[in-house]
C-alpha cells in the first residue's frame, strides 16, 4: 500500500512541499503520496487526528501551527523539545514522534550549499519568532565566534537568549543596537519581507565578504537582500535552499534515505 504523508496549514495552497517530496520520491523509488491539507484555524487536532485515522505515516507542519504540533506530539527530539516548535511528525502505532528540521535545513544549505562555514563566524539572525527559534540551537552547535539577535521587540530576543542560555552566549537588542558592529553572516528570519518590508539596518552591519541570507523566498530579489547588494553583499541567499534541506531532513526521518536536494534545489530556483 502507498505510504502517505502531508503538509498542514493555513493558508497551504502556497506550498512547494507536495512538489519536493514528490521529486525526492520518484528520486529514490519510495512508493509514496504526498499531499497539502488546510485546517482550519482552531482545527489542528482534528484535521491529524484524521489523517492518522485514515493510516497517514507523517506530516509536516507550517504556519500558524508548529507550536500546537509541539504540544500535539507524544515524544519530541531534542531540538523539538528545546524549539518549543515541530515541523515534521512522524505516526507509529500510538507513537507521535515531533522534531524540527528547519535548522538543520538553514545549516546544511549555508555549510554545504553555499560553502559558508558558520564556526567561528559572527552570526546576527534578525527576528525572533517562530523561524528564529527553530535555527537558533543548531547555529549555536556550529560554534560560532559571535551570536547575536536583533528584534523589532527586544524583549522577545532577550527571552530567547535566557532560554538558549545553556548552549550559548547571546547578544540581544533592536536593530539599531547593533550600530558599530559588523557580522559575517546576517540571516533574516523577521516576516518583513512577506510584506515587501524591511527592518532599519546599522550601516556596516555586513562586514566585508559578507552573507546575507534571507529565510523567505520569492521569484524576485526580497527587500533585505536588495538592500544588503546596494551595501556591496557579494553573497546573496534565498530561502530556497533551506526549504528544500528541512524538507530532505524530515524525508530521511520517515524513510531513512536522504534524497539529493541539489536537483530539486535547482529546479526551484529555475
Ligand atoms: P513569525 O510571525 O513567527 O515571526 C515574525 C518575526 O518577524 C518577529 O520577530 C517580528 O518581530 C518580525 N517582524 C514582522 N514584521 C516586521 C517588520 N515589518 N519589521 C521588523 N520585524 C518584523 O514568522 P516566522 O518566524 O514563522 O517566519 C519568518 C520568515 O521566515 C517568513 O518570511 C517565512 O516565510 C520564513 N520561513 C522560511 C522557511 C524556509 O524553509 N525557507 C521556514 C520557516 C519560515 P516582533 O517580534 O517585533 O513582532
Amino acid at each position: 500500500m502507498t505510504d502517505r504523508y502531508a503538509v498542514i496549514g493555513n493558508p497551504i495552497a502556497h506550498s512547494k512541499s507536495p512538489l519536493i517530496h514528490a521529486a525526492f520520491a520518484q528520486q529514490t523509488h519510495q512508493d509514496l503520496q504526498y499531499e497539502a491539507i488546510l485546517a482550519p484555524l482552531d482545527g489542528f487536532s482534528d484535521t491529524v487526528d484524521s489523517f492518522r485515522q485514515q493510516g497517514g505515516k507523517g506530516m509536516n507542519v507550517t504556519v500558524p501551527f508548529k507550536l500546537e504540533a509541539h504540544r500535539y506530539a507524544t515524544e519530541l527530539t531534542e531540538r523539538a523539545e528545546i524549539a518549543q516548535a515541530v515541523n515534521t511528525l512522524k505516526f507509529e502505532d500510538n507513537r507521535i514522534l515531533g522534531d524540527n528540521t528547519d535548522g538543520a535545513g538553514l545549516v546544511r544549505d549555508i555549510t554545504l550549499n553555499l560553502n559558508c562555514p558558520v564556526t567561528g563566524k559572527r552570526i546576527l539572525l534578525m527576528g525572533a519568532g517562530g523561524a528564529a527559534r527553530g535555527v537558533i540551537l543548531p547555529l549555536l552547535q556550529q560554534q560560532p565566534a559571535k551570536f547575536a539577535i536583533a528584534n523589532r521587540t527586544p524583549q522577545k530576543a532577550r527571552d530567547l537568549s535566557q532560554q538558549f542560555a545553556a548552549y550559548g552566549q547571546i547578544e540581544t537588542g533592536d536593530f539599531m543596537g547593533f550600530s558599530g558592529q559588523s557580522f559575517d553572516i546576517v540571516i533574516n528570519a523577521t516576516a518583513a519581507s512577506l510584506n515587501d518590508d524591511l527592518p532599519e539596518l546599522p550601516a556596516g552591519i555586513f562586514a566585508p565578504d559578507a552573507l546575507a541570507y534571507d529565510m523567505m523566498y520569492s521569484t524576485v530579489r526580497t527587500r533585505f537582500l536588495q538592500h544588503a547588494a546596494q551595501q556591496g553583499v557579494q553573497q546573496l541567499a534565498d530561502g530556497i535552499g533551506m526549504l528544500v534541506e528541512q524538507a530532505a531532513e524530515s524525508f530521511y526521518l520517515w524513510r531513512g534515505i536522504r534524497p539529493d536536494t541539489q536537483i530539486v534545489i535547482s529546479r526551484l530556483k529555475s
